[in-house]
């Protein structure tokens, strides 16, 4: 039998099957050898029996170091007491590299270290569990939208004008022009909404942020409906349907990774529709009698959305900011203009913000008031406000946060480990 994977091991009960792939530990006890082999998709116990391979294979194998490459042969043998039911009882074994002193060894590592070493930290059972799910979580955050008629339209990366405020762009050169990396490509949505209805983006977005938190990366991938004819309300439905998806199809397809990672999933089984709405007015109050010192006007800092987020038992939608606080293009609430019809919503367990979206203006006389009080240079913006002019509909759309919605699912305390190389305000290596 030619290359067999470490997860479809339960198929191959009682037959020869070659597995390549690390030793990722080793131990031995005279005539017999231990050897936990992992090729990616699983981990494997093979036993090494001395007179069960040739001499010089056994005398090989004891001289294995961790994370060496191996292919190893042998019959699986379904065993209970193995982790994942199978062992392999190995009859042949080739070398293809002996790794060097590995430098991630079973003892505790700090933070630094392991994250110096992000290229190899990888191969740990933790990271392989956390990097799993977000594939998943990418994938069902893919099959929502697909299934649900949306076309993915891909928004470009170098653009020539901040989104929001500019004091958290990446600039470059463009030949003579300056440009800044993507911080959002939901302008670009709203172009998209207005030729094919629904639609959305999914990819890389940059933002300089200068403070260090748990919850901001420098470079994180947002995924960004927008819905012509959409308003607020059938947006805070599209949002919770959709983060309700995303949480189920992970507790369906990847409840060994969660234990592993030793999450609550009974917190996660909460996550069903609807969420619970309270308006930002509210919000306020509740603050305030948390015994925040804060007032009508001001934004939310992680540790208010974490107070407001604690008091419910599923994600919590906050809805109508004011104005202010918010980007210039949200539309204003037709009963009340100082606040507009916008929504972030929270996750539970002091995870913070993962979705902010709102209905946008659709009228071209407001648009155009908004972007003089932000000053804003109405040339880089003419194709923006060119939507207002040609059948202009009312539209909405959100953004959510992959990684924040990957440290919420997995229960991490910091943003840092949900990407493979993340890039954060003291680090751009690996
Ligand atoms: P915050 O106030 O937490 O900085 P924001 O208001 O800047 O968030 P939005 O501009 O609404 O966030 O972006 C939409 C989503 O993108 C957020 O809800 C969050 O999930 C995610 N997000 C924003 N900034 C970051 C970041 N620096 N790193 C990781 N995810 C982010
Ligand atoms: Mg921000």
């Amino acid at each position: 039998m030619g290359q067999v994977y470490i997860d479809q091991l339960s198929q191959y009960d009682g037959q020869q099957v070659t597995i390549k792939g690390w030793v990722y530990n080793r131990r031995s006890s005279g005539k017999i050898q231990f050897l936990l082999v992992r090729d990616g998709t699983g981990i494997v116990q093979a036993v090494m029996v001395k007179k069960e391979v040739s001499p010089e294979i056994f005398a090989l194998t004891r001289e294995l170091t961790q994370e060496s490459s191996i292919i190893v042969m042998g019959v699986v043998r379904s065993d209970e007491r193995a982790p994942g039911g199978y062992e392999l009882s190995v009859n042949d074994l080739r070398l293809v590299q002996m790794a060097e002193e590995y430098p991630i060894t079973p003892k505790e590592h700090g933070i630094e270290f392991l994250m110096d070493h992000r290229h190899l930290w990888l191969r740990s059972r933790r990271q392989h569990a956390i990097l799993r799910i977000r594939s998943e979580i990418i994938k069902a955050i893919r099959d929502f939208f697909d299934d649900r008629g949306f076309v993915m339209v891909d928004a470009p990366l170098l653009t020539p004008a901040a989104c929001e405020g500019t004091t958290t762009l990446f600039e470059t050169d463009y030949f003579d022009e300056k440009a800044f990396l993507a911080q959002s490509g939901q302008l670009y949505m709203e172009a998209a909404a207005m030729a094919f209805g629904r639609v959305y983006c999914f990819g890389p977005t940059f933002r300089a942020e200068k403070s260090k938190t748990r919850r901001h990366l420098m470079e994180f991938w947002m995924v960004e409906p927008e819905v012509a004819y959409a308003d607020h309300e059938d947006n805070m439905r599209l949002q919770e349907n959709f983060v309700s998806y995303v949480v189920q199809r992970v507790l369906e397809k990847h409840k060994p990774e969660l234990e592993f990672l030793e999450r609550d999933i009974s917190r996660l089984e909460n996550v069903v529709p609807p969420f619970p709405r309270i308006t930002y007015d509210e919000a306020i109050r509740r603050l305030q009698q948390a015994g925040v010192d804060i007032q009508w006007g001001a934004d939310f800092g992680g540790g208010d959305e974490t107070i407001l987020a604690e008091q419910f038992d599923r994600p919590l939608f906050v809805e109508k900011y004011p104005a202010e606080v918010k980007a210039f293009y949200m539309k204003p609430d037709p009963e009340r203009p100082e606040v507009v019809l916008c929504d972030d919503l929270l996750a539970p367990e002091g995870y913070g913000e993962i979705i902010g979206g709102s209905q946008r203006i659709d009228d071209l006389d407001l648009l155009k008031q908004r972007m003089q009080e932000h000053e804003l240079p109405e040339d880089v913006y003419a194709w923006y406000m060119d939507l207002r002019r040609y059948g202009s509909v009312p539209h909405s759309g959100f953004g959510l946060g992959l990684e924040r919605t990957v440290a919420w699912i997995c229960g991490l305390p910091h943003i840092r480990e949900t990407i493979p190389f993340p890039r954060l305000i003291n680090r751009l290596y690996p």
